[in-house]
């Protein structure tokens, strides 16, 4: 092997030993960004807030640094070996690129599949943790959903009847004191742009043109405000060989007899689609739940 190709090679080990430890400590970095932002939010709410939105990213990015790190440190590996033929050296990339991303991989699937359920056992305790009154320190008391009405106004309501939002309201049962928090509804419903509330939901759906093998076809979505009554007409093209369709519960799924001699406390719901896709909900009471299923569609689901 020419002298060359050796200093290229010694300086390319030399190299990995650098950029090695470099991306793993970026991981770590990243990781202790995290935890301390998370630290410096006082609130239990805005812990919530921060935790759904972002921790997913920052626990990808800190992945795929260890990944990167992982492929660089295997590019040091039988340097001896590769010093002897070069043609080791692209085997030993590849190799290494095997590696980084099957560690990427399955630290990809852990995430998809393992952490929501972790993460949902955090945001649960972020969520019903009892509040304190910050003018006195009590504690206070999460309303019930139907105690809870009074104390929201009637916009903040018609979001609570479409699932849109969920407001929790705390009280201080000495003072009175109370504390509404926002929280992303069970269903999606768009922003009204005349009320400014997230009522806005789709009524109909109707098919101006099929969509064809070899044309696209149209609809028209017609939306209603459940609030101010707002009517929104949208076009949407249907994409070749492509037909909208849905699973809708009929009335005959609602179930309407719970024997009342014992209080219901809390309702699971799971709905499975034919296509196997499953959802499942809470609900406090059978009232709720039976209006959430009214208002159920696949499409409406939040993910
Ligand atoms: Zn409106």
């Amino acid at each position: 092997m020419s002298e060359g190709l050796i200093n290229f090679l010694t300086a390319w080990q030399n190299t990995m030993y650098i950029l090695a430890p470099s991306a793993v400590a970026l991981g770590i970095i990243i990781l202790v960004v995290f935890k301390l932002l998370l630290g410096s939010k006082k609130e239990l709410k805005s812990k919530y807030d921060f935790v759904s939105k972002f921790e997913y990213n920052f626990l990808f990015a800190t992945h795929a640094s260890i990944a990167l790190g992982i492929f660089f440190i295997c590019n040091t590996y039988k340097q001896e070996t590769v010093l002897l033929s070069f043609i080791w050296f692209f085997i030993r990339i590849f190799i290494s690129l095997c590696i980084g991303v099957l560690y990427g991989y399955i630290a990809q699937l852990m995430l998809k599949y393992y952490y929501p359920g972790v993460q949902a056992k955090k945001l649960h305790k972020y969520r019903y943790t009892p509040r304190t009154n910050p003018n006195n320190g009590n504690e206070m008391k999460l309303l019930s959903e139907e105690e809870e009405d009074v104390y929201l106004d009637e916009g903040m309501q018609a979001e609570e009847d479409v699932f849109s939002v969920d407001y929790d309201v705390w009280i201080d049962t000495e003072t009175g004191d109370t504390k509404i928090e926002k929280y992303e509804g069970r269903l999606s419903a768009l922003k009204c742009d005349r009320c400014g509330f997230q009522t806005l939901k789709l009524e109909k759906e109707e098919v101006i043109k099929d969509a064809s093998t070899e044309q696209e076809g149209e609809l028209i979505k017609h939306y209603k405000c459940s609030y101010c009554k707002r009517i929104k007409r949208k076009n949407v093209k249907l994409s070749m060989g492509k037909t909208e369709s849905d699973y809708i519960l009929t009335e005959q799924s609602q179930f309407v007899n719970l024997s009342n001699s014992k209080k219901v406390i809390l309702i699971k719901v799971a709905i499975h689609s034919n296509e196997g896709e499953i959802k499942n909900y809470e609900f406090q009471n059978l009232n709720e739940a039976q209006k959430f299923l009214r208002e159920f569609s696949f499409k409406k689901s939040i993910e």
